[in-house]
C-alpha cells in the first residue's frame, strides 16, 4: 500500500495534460490551486498507515493475498459496507471537504457487479486489471457523467454531448467526447469511464466502461473554478484541504481491449448505473457528517470566542445542527447495514435507503449552513484579511476591533465551507454528487411497491381487495 509521500511522488511521474485559468500546469503537485486537492486524497493514503486508523483504513483481499487500502477493496462482507462509512466520516472531518477518492471505490464496485452479469470474459478482464489497481494502490476517478447537452434528445441525436466508441480497431476502442464535474480526476492515477445514463437499444456506441491512464493520449483536462480560489494557498484560504472538480476531454483515446470492461452491453451498463448510484449516494452518509463535525466544531467555537455560547438559543442551535448531520449519518448507515449479497458474491446497500440518504442531503445542508451563518455573525461575511490584522500601523486597533486571528481563522473555515471554495464540495455537491434530487425520487418511485401498500390499506379499512 502507497504511503501519502508515495502517493504524492507518483503523481509527479505523470505527463498529465492539465490546463488552470487557461494556463498547462507542469506539476499539479505544487499549484496553488490543486495541492489543497491533493492534500485531502494523500489522507486517505496516510490513514492506511497510521497505527490508530489501519485496521478500518485497509482490509484483507481476496484478489492480492493480503490488506489493501479500503478504497480498492471490494465490499465482500456486509461489514465492510458499514466500515466505509465509518471511514469516510473520520476523513471528512480530518479534511473539512471532498477526499475524492470513493467514487473510484464505488465504481469497482458497481463494475465488479456489471461485468459479472455481462459474463465470464468481461468479469476476467475487470478483475485482472482491478488486481492491478489494488496491487499498486491506485487513485481512481470515476467518470460518469456526460455533458448530455439538449435534454430532450437521445445520445444519437447529439453524439458530440456524451462520450462514444467512435472507432473498433483490431485489439481496442478509440473514445471521443467528455465527461464533466470530474471529482479528483487530476488527482488521479486512471480514469474509469461509465455511461451516466440508462441506454436503450440502438445506443451501443455509449454503452462503454472501460479504464485508461489519466495522461493516456488524446485527455485533456481544465480545472473548474471555485469562488475564492484565488485565496488558495494564502493565509485567508480557510481550509488548506479542498476537493476537486475537472472537465475532461477525450479526442480520440485508444483504449486496449484489456481494459475495456463493457462495450455495447446496455443491459450491464444499466445495472452498472445502479449499483453506482446506490453505493454512492449511501457514501454521502458518510463524508458530509464529517464536513460537519468540522463546521460545528468552528461555529461552536467561535460562539465560545464571542462569549454566546451558553445562551440558550446558540446551544439549542448547535444541537440542531448535530441532530441533522446524525440524522444523515443514520440513514447512511442504515443503507449498509440492511445490505443484501448480490450472485456474484459481493454485497450491496439497500437502494430506498441510500436514495433516502442522499435525497436528505440536497435538503439538511442547506439548514446547518444556515444556522452556522447565523451563529457566526455578520463578521462571517465582513473580518477583514489576516494581512491587516497584522498592519503594523493599525492591526492591534483592528483586531480590538474584530477579534484576533483565531477568530478569523475559524470564521474563514465556516465561510470556506458555506460560501468559499469549500461550498463546491460541500453545498454544491450535497445538491448535485451522485445525483440531482429528482434522480433519487426516481429510485424511491420505483422501488416502491405501490399495488402492495393499496391492498394493505384497503384491508386494514375493511375493504375487499
Ligand atoms: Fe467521497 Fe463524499 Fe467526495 Fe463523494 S463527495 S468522493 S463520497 S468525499
Ligand atoms: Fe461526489
Amino acid at each position: 500500500m502507497r504511503t501519502a509521500a508515495q502517493y504524492l511522488d507518483s503523481l509527479r511521474t505523470r505527463d498529465l495534460r492539465l490546463f488552470v485559468d487557461g494556463e498547462r500546469v507542469p506539476d499539479a503537485t505544487v499549484h496553488p490551486k490543486v495541492l489543497p486537492s491533493i492534500r485531502s486524497v494523500a489522507l486517505t493514503y496516510a490513514l492506511a498507515h497510521d497505527p490508530e486508523h489501519a485496521a478500518l483504513a485497509t482490509a484483507p483481499s481476496e484478489l492480492v493475498g493480503g490488506p489493501v487500502n479500503r478504497f480498492t477493496h471490494l465490499f465482500a462482507a456486509p461489514e465492510d459496507l458499514v466500515r466505509k462509512i465509518e471511514l469516510q466520516r473520520i476523513l471528512g472531518r480530518a479534511s473539512g471537504t471532498c477526499f475524492q477518492r470513493c467514487v473510484g471505490m464505488d465504481a469497482l464496485n458497481a463494475l465488479f457487479i456489471a461485468t459479472w452479469e455481462a459474463g465470464p470474459d468481461a468479469h476476467g478482464r475487470f478483475v485482472r486489471w482491478m488486481t492491478g489497481v489494488q496491487e499498486r494502490d491506485d487513485m481512481l476517478c470515476g467518470a460518469m457523467t456526460d455533458p448530455k447537452g439538449d435534454r430532450r434528445k437521445r445520445p444519437p441525436e447529439q453524439p458530440e454531448q456524451f462520450l462514444r466508441v467512435v472507432d473498433r480497431r483490431d485489439g481496442g476502442v478509440v473514445l471521443r467526447g467528455a465527461k464533466m464535474h470530474q471529482t479528483g480526476a487530476a488527482n488521479s492515477h486512471q480514469i474509469v469511464v461509465m455511461p451516466g445514463g440508462m441506454l436503450r437499444e440502438g445506443e451501443e456506441d455509449f454503452a462503454i466502461a472501460a479504464a485508461m491512464p489519466v495522461d493516456a493520449p488524446g485527455i485533456t483536462m481544465v480545472l473548474g473554478r471555485q469562488p475564492s480560489d484565488d485565496r488558495k494557498g494564502g493565509p485567508d484560504a480557510g481550509n488548506r484541504f479542498g476537493g476537486q472538480e475537472v472537465v475532461v476531454l477525450f479526442d480520440d483515446v485508444f483504449v486496449p481491449a484489456e481494459r475495456v470492461f463493457l462495450d455495447g452491453d446496455v443491459a450491464a451498463c444499466a445495472t452498472l448505473l445502479e449499483a453506482f448510484a446506490g453505493y454512492h449516494r449511501a457514501s454521502y452518509g458518510g463524508c458530509k457528517p464529517g464536513n460537519f463535525d468540522a463546521m460545528v466544531g468552528a461555529v461552536a467555537a467561535v460562539t465560545d470566542d464571542a462569549g454566546t455560547r451558553r445562551a440558550s438559543h446558540v446551544r439549542d442551535k448547535l444541537v440542531e445542527m448535530i441532530h441533522l448531520a446524525e440524522t444523515i449519518h443514520g440513514v447512511g448507515l442504515a443503507a449498509s447495514s440492511k445490505s443484501t449479497q448480490h450472485g456474484c458474491g459481493t454485497w450491496q446497500v439497500d437502494p430506498v435507503l441510500a436514495n433516502c440518504c442522499k435525497h436528505n442531503v440536497t435538503r439538511l445542508p442547506y439548514e446547518i449552513g444556515r444556522i452556522a451563518e447565523d451563529l457566526s455573525g455578520g463578521l462571517l461575511g465582513t473580518m477583514p484579511s489576516i494581512a491587516d490584522l497584522d498592519h503594523p500601523e493599525f492591526g492591534e486597533a483592528l483586531t480590538t476591533a474584530v477579534g484576533g486571528r483565531d477568530r478569523a481563522h475559524l470564521l474563514r473555515l465556516v465561510e470556506n465551507m458555506t460560501y468559499g471554495a469549500g461550498a463546491v464540495a460541500l453545498r454544491l455537491e450535497c445538491m448535485h454528487g451522485a445525483g440531482s434530487p429528482a434522480a433519487q425520487r426516481i429510485v424511491l418511485e420505483r422501488h416502491t411497491d405501490w399495488a402492495e401498500r393499496m391492498a394493505h390499506a384497503r384491508r386494514l379499512a375493511g375493504l375487499p381487495e
